[in-house]
């Protein structure tokens, strides 16, 4: 994932200045639908359900921490991208949000591609049944090893990332006789988080070839030239959780304009053009994500308007969401533990999980919503941060939340929007052991992955 640094919202700023935050606007007894997998709801008690299944039923049945992925959910996302880009475009699913053999099932499923960055993601993928052709390789330092895996696999395409990259492909296609799929990441000098993006001339980053000094153009001249290269077009990525479309328009015009020259040079037309990912969610109710109709218009408009102007036949696009497919499917239950006021302050909420299960709040500063689930409560709300049980300040999981005064050790409360980059990035700091993922569908649940256990952890440490 490129750098996602997260500037403090105002809302932050609000507490340092005055010391307190106002109450919240909303009942905390109303789910706000918005931060949600669809087919949450609350039953008659307060008691969240997900799917038809109360979260006491999942916690008693499952344990917590865990991770609850709503299936119908995730399936429907996969279709409302892949009908909004339509038969003229590729939705390719990031498989390093969340990737495991039921998920590429799905994905299989519902017509999606989906893309790797390892060898692990590759196994995964391939022991699933994915087609190695819907599937594409991408990363800045793949392994000989993971290239032989993928070629001889029959993979798609591969993303070149580098110069040495470009030969080590050539060479491994020559040798198993065929000519590899391939497209050139390049680095467009535009970076988007959320409502901003900056646009430079020169990137400072490991990801791609560089458009600003040539080095991109240098790039598809050795790759046109080598015979175990079939160049089917370039490839860029540009941020995470983007809610404003202009960092793209910038960017797909500084590709297009690449084509454009490649065209002149070399008399051909790229057929393919990837924009890459980093599509925003909504993690807390301010955030407001677009739908994928609304992104799929937007984009093919800035590709069509590009390409009109630059005299070139309208490339093929495809797109790269992770976040915005896996990312609102699923909640983390938590049990509440030990309960900290600290006068004047906050009140300190500590969970039995924490950095393990979600990294993103310690690592990019990011914001999550917080919610009791177990029962309604009619008490005031009370400002809360929840944390983890690790041996480490910084394991906050929710920074600034409101629950009601009357929570208690024993109260079930969850995290929504925790389906991407929670569980691939978990870790076993502490030797915590890493929580289960349970789909759950029309009334049933599953442990798709399985928690991971004390035995898992002697089994790897040999002695
Ligand atoms: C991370 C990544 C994605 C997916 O990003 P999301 O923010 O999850 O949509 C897509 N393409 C590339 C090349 C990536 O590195």
């Amino acid at each position: 994932m490129s750098r996602s640094a997260h500037p403090a919202g105002p809302r932050h700023a609000d507490v340092l200045t005055e010391g307190h935050y106002s109450a919240p606007a909303a009942d905390l007894n109303v789910l706000d639908e918005k931060v949600w997998s669809r087919t949450v709801t609350r039953d008659a008690d307060g008691a969240l359900t997900v799917g038809g299944i109360t979260v006491a039923r999942l916690a008693e049945e499952f344990g917590t921490p865990a991770y609850f992925l709503d299936e119908s959910d995730f399936r429907a996302r996969c279709r409302a991208w892949s009908e909004a880009f339509g038969p003229d475009a590729d939705v390719f699913y990031a498989g390093k949000a969340f990737l495991s053999r039921a998920v590429v099932r799905w994905l299989k499923e519902e017509g999606l591609n989906l893309d790797v960055c390892s060898g692990g993601e590759l196994t995964t993928a391939l022991d699933a049944g994915m087609p190695a052709e819907r599937i594409a390789f991408h990363g800045n330092n793949k392994t000989v090893a993971e290239i032989e895996r993928a070629v001889e696999a029959g993979i798609g395409r591969i993303v070149l990332d580098s110069f040495q990259e470009i030969v080590r492909v050539a060479h491994i296609a020559q040798r198993h006789g065929v000519r590899q799929r391939v497209q050139i990441r390049v680095t467009v000098g535009v970076e988007a988080h959320t409502h901003e993006f900056i646009a430079t001339a020169h990137e400072d980053q490991k990801f791609g070839i560089a458009l600003a000094d040539g080095q991109a153009a240098e790039a598809v001249r050795r790759a046109l030239s080598l015979d175990g290269l079939d160049l089917i077009g370039v490839h860029s990525h540009i941020g995470s959780q983007i809610f404003d479309m202009a960092g793209f328009e910038v960017s797909a015009r500084r590709v297009v304009q690449l084509l454009a020259e490649i065209r002149d040079e070399h008399g051909v037309e790229l057929p393919e053009i990837d924009l890459g990912g980093g599509l925003g969610i909504a993690y807390t109710s301010e955030d407001d994500p677009r739908e994928p109709h609304e992104i799929a218009k937007a984009l093919s408009d800035i590709v069509t308007r590009e390409c009109e102007s630059a005299k070139l036949r309208t490339p093929r696009i495809s797109v790269e969401p992770g976040r915005a497919i896996v990312g609102p499917t699923a909640f983390t239950l938590y049990e509440v533990g030990t309960i900290k006021p600290l006068e004047g302050l906050r009140t300190y909420v500590s969970v039995d999980g924490g950095m393990s299960d979600n990294i993103r709040t310690a690592l990019y500063d990011a914001e999550y919503s917080v919610a009791l689930v177990s029962r309604a409560s009619d008490a005031e709300p009370m400002l809360v941060r929840v944390v983890g049980k690790h041996c480490e300040s910084g394991d906050i999981v929710v920074k600034d939340a409101f629950l009601p005064a009357d929570l208690a050790p024993g109260d079930l409360i969850a995290v929504p929007a925790t389906g991407a980059y929670c569980r691939s990035m978990a870790s076993n700091y502490n030797h915590a052991l890493r929580p289960p993922v349970v789909a759950v569908r029309d009334g049933e649940a599953r442990v798709i992955v399985r928690r991971e256990t004390e035995e898992d952890l002697l089994r790897l440490d040999v002695g």
